[in-house]
């Protein structure tokens, strides 16, 4: 018979295996694989003591941490619902939320208690909030005090089949309005068995957490380090100082982040040469990054930089750029010129590229079509949104609005967002490509492109520009800069210089904030609202 592939056999293993090594290290507090399922079995006990049964939502609003990594266990021991709340949204995307998953209980963290506070009295479903850290002043319980008072003998667990779901995961909102994202016990576990593979992540490791854990890339992690017997580190704050500073203190051998997190740790490492242990084996982003940044990470740090291309819906990875063992007979400027391509299916994972009318795009790395998916990630579907959820997989395959070309060994190349081609003159300009030609300017630190209208050519590609500290270049100078390194219908037609980028929580660029301002300041109506 078979075992069904659900997510408490890796604590499971790792509490047999690794019992007394360090599973968590939160800041100060350090917890072993038996503690922490110790701490597990009390939050399954409590949680039952509200009344939470299998297939209930339990939804949580706190930054990493050991009381979100046990909430992931101890709420699956019930067979209940993990509803990761972004730590960075508007109270009323909250009341959104939760009304939306139904959730019946809410743990928070006490720093963000105020952002739940003035929408409180407008949950329709939660019965109960638990805050985390400190005995709260409000009329909530606080959650040590509880948690102490749970027992911690072993859980009794809710019969649970791997197909049912085990998270809400509403994406980050880049494009529109969040979906809840349903995934199931088997998404994760055969996402994290083929991420641990590629990722030849093992019982040494030692992760520091940078991606929330909230996010579905922070989100997918602590399962297969769970399961490896690894240690993850996790803190409320990830400045580029404290990274470094983790590094050597723990002997991090393993990162996730957003490439704008890993462009500003190269950023502090230019202006403040910190030294720091070559303990990091290698760090994982998900972002199409030009040849020149793959090279600075690996040259300037000193890090293996690994590709990684998913989504939320499909749990989210499902390709991933070559590794240094399979290029080491390759020129070095080759490997980063490979390394800064999405790469190849992951185990468990087809991938397609295809044309508008359905035909695989020829493998020459010119024709740009759009990725599909069919693979053991892809969810079950948007939670109580079928019109979305039919819209996204189709026949089987999930489309991703994602557009990419593949080149004649296979190796597929994320080009753009769809919504976020520009479109001059009938040319399709990839907005990626044109920051990766920003981003080699000596005083460019972020650039985002996005399509303006333009009366001749229909749209033209505008850039929002961070300077470095200091740096005083004009627009002009980077127009012609573009100009000298693109086709001239791709270059830049304008600049505009602010202090900062909008930016989800896991720290991607919000080009659709930057284009309804810049469309609606311009008078045009949002053609992309
Ligand atoms: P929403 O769907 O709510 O608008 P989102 O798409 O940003 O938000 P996520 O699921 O977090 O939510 O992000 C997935 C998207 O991130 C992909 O569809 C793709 O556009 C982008 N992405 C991920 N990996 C890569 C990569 N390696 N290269 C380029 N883009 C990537
Ligand atoms: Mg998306």
């Amino acid at each position: 018979m078979n075992v069904p592939l659900v997510l408490t056999q890796f604590l499971d293993r790792a509490v047999s295996l690794y019992g007394d090594k360090e599973a968590i290290i939160c800041e100060e507090r350090v917890f072993t694989y038996k503690e922490l399922n110790h701490r597990v079995n009390r939050l399954s006990h409590g949680l039952r003591g509200f009344g939470v049964q299998k297939g209930d939502r339990v939804a949580y609003l706190a930054p990493n941490s050991v009381e979100m990594l046990e909430g992931f266990y101890g709420v699956f021991q019930l067979g209940g619902v993990m509803v990761p709340l972004n730590i960075r949204l508007k109270p009323d995307d909250y009341l959104f939320i939760l009304n939306h998953s139904e959730s019946k209980v809410l743990f928070v963290d006490q720093d963000l208690y105020h952002l739940i506070a003035p929408i409180k009295n407008k949950l329709e479903t939660v019965e109960q909030i638990v805050i985390h850290y400190k005995n709260p002043e409000t009329n909530e319980i606080g959650y040590d005090e509880w948690l102490g008072e749970q027992s911690e003998t072993a859980f009794s667990r809710a019969d649970v089949d791997e197909n049912d779901v085990c998270s809400l995961l509403y994406t980050s909102g880049t494009t529109g309005n969040p979906k809840g994202v349903m995934l199931t016990h088997r998404n994760n576990y055969l996402h994290a068995m083929s991420s641990m593979h590629h990722l030849r992540v093992c019982d040494e490791d030692v992760l520091l957490h940078v991606l929330p854990m909230f996010h579905v890339n922070g989100w997918g992690s602590p399962f297969y380090y769970t399961a490896n017997g690894a240690t993850q580190i996790c803190s409320r704050k990830t400045t580029p100082a404290l990274i470094f500073d983790a590094i050597t203190k723990h002997q991090v051998s393993i990162m996730h982040m957003a490439p704008t997190v890993l462009n500003s740790l190269l950023q502090y490492y230019e202006q403040n040469t910190p030294t720091f242990d070559q303990s990091i084996r290698v760090v994982i982003a998900g972002s199409a990054p030009p040849p020149a940044f793959v090279t600075r990470v690996e040259q300037e740090l000193g890090w293996e930089f690994i590709q990684v291309y998913g989504m939320t819906e499909s749990a989210p990875l499902s390709l991933v750029s070559v590794i240094r063992s399979q290029l080491k007979d390759l020129p070095m400027d080759d490997q980063y010129r490979l390394k800064a391509k999405a790469g190849i299916s992951m185990i468990g994972c087809e991938v397609k590229v295809v044309s508008e009318q359905g035909d695989e795009v020829t493998h020459n790395g010119k024709e740009i079509g759009e990725v599909i998916v069919r693979s053991h990630g892809v969810m079950l579907g948007y939670w109580k949104n079928e019109e979305a959820t039919m819209e996204a997989i189709r026949n089987g395959w999930l489309h991703t609005g994602d557009m990419a070309t593949v080149d004649e060994h296979g190796h597929i190349d994320i080009v753009d967002r769809k919504k976020d081609v520009i479109i001059s003159g009938g040319e399709n300009i990839s907005s990626i490509e044109v920051e990766g030609v920003l981003y080699d300017h000596p005083d460019v630190l972020e650039a985002a492109v996005i399509a303006v209208p333009h009366e001749k050519w229909g749209e033209t590609p505008h850039a929002f520009i961070v300077l470095r500290e200091g740096r005083t270049t004009t627009e002009q100078e980077l127009i012609t800069f573009s100009r000298e390194r693109l086709a001239h219908f791709k270059a830049i037609t304008g600049v505009t210089f602010v202090k900062e980028l909008p930016k989800t929580a896991s720290g991607k660029i919000q080009k659709i904030v930057l284009r309804n301002d810049y469309w609606e300041s311009a008078g045009k109506g949002g053609k992309f609202v």
